[in-house]
């Protein structure tokens, strides 16, 4: 037997790496189950290049607890360790890392395993003693058995083993009996595991048989040792990438899309994403995506490692040039990430674009799932965006898509206004705004329908990225405005008569918070009598004020509406009719007294016009100020009577309230009223 000190100068280096690993102790399984999978894959290559002649045999590797002993063996029946190679690799190689690795990271609790060759010894994180008796595949060599019990001290010594291999004896710490039960070791195996490529066998497979359930002498698989990713893209079918994701995600539906990642250069990277089916935006969950290092599972949270619009994608990355275990902002700064970032980004891209080369139908088809991802990654990846204008689609109100640039060559001729700019209209619910979508499309004009969840940030930023464009809601004005043209046309109302129709309709307007402005347009007799719009830059400030932000303070103003009445329609015609009828009576009365008050105002204005304010006769001042009370006097009663002529008219009445009900505005007792109003004058 020989003794000796590990070649560490650190006094004690266990302590330290106990508690520097605390966070994260079920890693040591996957470290030594990783050293098992290398120790047989070693082997096979060595028998692939004739340097191994003898059987290979089964490379199972077994895990195995005894919980009397208290023990947890990994045992593999790969290229095994000679003496020599124990004190090179486990004495040296191995602790000297792990010194390097202390030195560099003393400060810096994070779990730096692996990378750093630290693997092995982050057994003694659970362990207060480890044994390696291994016998290696080289003919004629002994088996050795190396133990340590934590401290570094360590005793080497020839023992009988006939089977080529290694095993890995740990003894369980007080600490540590978790990893004394079979399902805690099922759990972490199936976590970092399920994909190694050299079959792991866990415990006996069983079966039933009079009723109970008998262990037979098969070992219990826990891996697939030839997943998906690994193949080549052009050997594996559509119903195999369904099977996969069923695989990783046993409760989903069937995804959408997948992509299959396979580039060797200049880097290696292998996977699969998929595009999954979200029923609505609150299903949508991140971090999905699990990463993996030579099929040996990492994590999977992979912010810093793919753009941020594809964690919300699913599916496993694999590559060995991702330092996997080093800290999240070593991560986000290294160059390599960065490149493999911007590559998976252009792969999703070019997949996307295949996939509406190939299969246009297919893809609008999955268009209104899809559209969440790509205008997401549109918004926040510039890269993307110039990729992603190419095959996004912009879906109008009769269900059809168009890429960007279809749609700028459909609107082109036609929804330029007077000052050649082109407007995009878009509604933001196709019932709400139903009448305001069929006045646009009367005139010939097309209406996207611009509903989802980031819609709202979507049109700012096409509208930065598209030439004399702009997008407007198509309630947020009448039509006529939306799109201004220069023709004129006439009104049938004079300047007058449009004053004294104000307040007949605007005293129908509830007495809420919301401002109401009532102006005139001479639309065209089919259009609507009364509208009722919200200006496109106050509404968009208040839709940006509830997603919170510098915004807010719009959310707290009233808001404001345009109530527009068609001068030319014939309802309006003949309220105005019906006005002068009942009205005209008593307004003469009153224009009777107004007329000699406002002329004499005018006289005095007239007279004094070329005055400057403190050359004006004090008696003019007092007399023009008496005038002006005397105008208000009579104007008020002016309106009290055009006031009184609107509530009581029914028609005024009806047809406030359908402007009022065609914006879903009119809700509990008024659409009540409303109701049976409507059925009296039936
Ligand atoms: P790493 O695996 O990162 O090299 P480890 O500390 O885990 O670092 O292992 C150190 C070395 O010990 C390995 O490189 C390998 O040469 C040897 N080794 C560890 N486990 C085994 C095993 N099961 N069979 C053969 N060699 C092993």
């Amino acid at each position: 037997m020989q003794k000796g000190k590990i070649g560490v100068t650190t006094e004690n280096i266990f302590p330290i790496i106990k508690k520097f690993l605390y966070s994260d102790h079920e890693i040591f399984l996957r470290e030594l189950v990783s050293n098992a999978v290398d120790a047989s894959q070693k082997l096979k290559t060595l028998a692939n290049m004739g340097e191994f002649k003898g059987e290979l045999g089964d490379l199972t590797i077994r895990v195995k607890l005894d919980k009397k002993a208290k023990t947890l063996t990994v045992s593999d029946q790969g290229i095994g360790m000679t003496e020599e190679e124990v004190n090179k690799y486990i004495n040296q190689i191995a602790l000297s890392s792990a010194e390097d690795f202390l030195e560099k990271y003393k400060n810096q609790a994070n779990n730096i395993i692996g990378h750093f060759g630290l693997g092995f010894y982050s057994s003694f994180m659970v362990s207060e003693k480890v044994e390696v008796i291994t016998r290696s595949y080289q003919e004629g060599a002994k088996a050795v058995k190396w133990t340590c019990d934590g401290t570094p001290d360590y005793q080497i010594e020839e023992v009988e083993k006939m089977e080529r291999g290694t095993d890995i004896i740990l003894h369980i710490d007080k600490e540590s009996e978790e990893f004394l039960e079979e399902s805690r070791i099922d759990g972490i195996l199936h976590k970092y595991c399920k994909f190694l490529p050299i079959a792991i066998g866990f415990g006996k497979k069983t079966e039933w048989k009079d009723g109970k359930s008998v262990e037979l002498d098969e070992d219990k698989i826990v891996n697939n040792t030839n997943p998906l990713w690994t193949r080549k893209p052009a050997d594996v079918k559509e119903e195999d990438y369904k099977a996969f994701y069923k695989e990783l995600y046993p409760m989903s539906e069937d995804p959408l899309f997948n992509i299959h990642l396979n580039v060797d250069y200049p880097f290696n990277l292998t996977g699969i994403l998929y595009f999954p089916k979200i029923k609505s935006n609150f299903d949508i969950q991140k971090n999905k995506i699990q990463l993996y290092s030579n099929q040996v599972f990492v994590t999977d949270s992979v912010e810093g490692i793919v753009p941020e619009f594809l964690t919300l994608l699913h599916g496993v990355l694999d590559s060995p040039d991702i330092p996997l275990n080093v800290s999240r902002s070593y991560l986000q700064s290294d160059s390599n990430v960065k490149k493999i970032s911007s590559h998976i980004t252009k792969k999703v891209a070019d997949r996307l674009q295949d996939i509406f080369k190939n299969d246009r139908e297919q893809f609008e088809k999955k268009w209104d799932d899809l559209k969440l991802f790509i205008v997401y990654g549109m918004i926040s990846e510039e890269k993307f965006y110039e990729q992603a204008s190419k095959f996004a689609l912009l879906k109008n109100t009769e269900g059809k898509y168009f890429t960007f640039e279809e749609y700028e060559k459909l609107i082109k001729e036609n929804q330029k206004d007077k000052n050649k700019t082109l407007i995009y209209l878009y509604t933001t619910d196709t019932e709400a705004q139903f009448s305001y979508i069929e006045s646009a499309r009367n005139k010939g004009y097309d209406v996207l329908v611009m509903d989802g969840h980031l819609d709202m940030h979507f049109i700012n930023q096409l509208e930065t990225k598209f030439k004399e464009s702009h997008f407007v809601r198509v309630d947020s004005d009448v039509i006529e405005k939306l799109i201004q043209k220069d023709e004129i046309r006439e009104s049938k109302l004079t300047q007058e008569q449009q004053d004294d129709l104000k307040p007949v309709f605007k005293c129908k307007f509830p007495d809420t918070k919301a401002n109401y402005t009532v102006t005139f347009e001479s639309l065209a007799e089919t259009d609507q009598p009364v509208i009722i719009t919200q200006m496109e830059f106050m509404r968009r400030m208040k839709d940006m004020s509830q997603l919170g932000g510098p915004m807010s303070f719009y959310g707290e103003m009233p808001s404001s509406y345009n109530v527009v009445i068609n001068s030319n329609h014939p309802l309006v015609t003949r309220i105005n009719e019906d006005k002068e009828k009942k009205c005209s009576k008593e307004l003469d009365k009153l224009n009777e007294k107004l007329k000699p008050l406002q002329d004499n105002k005018a006289e005095l204005e007239k007279a004094n016009k070329d005055k400057k304010e403190e050359e004006i006769d004090q008696a003019d001042k007092d007399r023009i100020a008496e005038l002006d009370k005397k105008i208000d006097e009579f104007t008020g009663k002016r309106q009290e009577v055009l006031e009184k002529f609107g509530k009581e008219n029914k028609i005024v009445h009806q047809l406030v309230d359908i402007a009022l009900l065609s914006n879903n505005m009119l809700k509990g007792e008024d659409l009540n009223k409303f109701v049976k109003r409507s059925i009296e004058l039936l």
